[in-house]
């Protein structure tokens, strides 16, 4: 079990090699959420190990909520979709997209809260694809950042590169959204997370 934050599982779907890849298990009291699905059976054991070390299965899985279009975050969706029975969810400007793959999707707004572990606020940051978001926890002050930013091994915050971005000139330039949030944590779907004194990093990073 690797619970970062309090009811937040940080699920590390690398298989070991190459780019960092990390996707998210909320253990709310109203329910439980999954960010994310990863891709490759790999990741699915990996969610499987991680619901049984809390006491669930794919059953008790009721939102799937989507950080973005990209095949590392959606390529396992039906599969875990046909798993969980749960209500798939994106921002709206990614939801057809996220569709594709073979599931309904419900359409989500910037600012929009989601009722569980306090209240989960979809940020939506454009530029590394259209409808990409970021999810804030304000219980445990952490922001759920998919792909808005990388980092390094050592947590050196990057934007994401430019060739896996639609337009990496907006991509940079809206990071500074987040720091609209109260937070300590971001974590991030490739790269080091960083626990403690994420926001003057990010405002570091935003040149602020
Ligand atoms: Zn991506």
């Amino acid at each position: 079990m690797v619970e970062v934050l309090k009811g937040v599982h940080a699920i590390d779907f690398s298989e070991g090699g190459g780019m960092g890849m990390e996707l998210w298990l909320l253990n709310c009291p109203e329910g439980t959420v999954l960010v994310d699905t990863g891709m490759r059976d790999y990741a699915i054991e990996k969610i499987e190990t991680e619901l049984k070390s809390i006491g669930k299965g794919w059953r008790d899985v009721e939102k799937i909520l989507i950080t973005h279009r990209h095949g590392d975050h959606v390529a396992n969706l039906k599969r875990v979709q046909e798993l969980t029975g749960a209500e798939v969810m994106s921002h709206k400007d990614e939801a057809d997209a996220v569709a594709e793959k073979g599931v309904e999707v419900t359409s989500l707004e910037h600012g929009q809260i989601l009722p569980y572990c306090g209240g989960i606020e979809v940020i939506h940051v454009p530029g590394h694809s259209d409808g990409n978001a970021g999810y804030y926890l304000p219980a445990v002050k952490a922001i759920l950042a998919g792909d808005i930013i990388f980092a390094d091994d050592e947590g050196k915050m990057e934007a994401p590169p430019e060739r896996y971005c639609k337009d990496v000139d907006q991509a940079r330039r809206e990071i500074n959204r987040f720091l609209d949030y109260d937070f300590d944590a971001l974590l991030l779907t490739h790269g080091k997370d960083t626990m403690n004194g994420a926001k003057e990093k990010v405002r570091a990073l935003c040149g602020k």
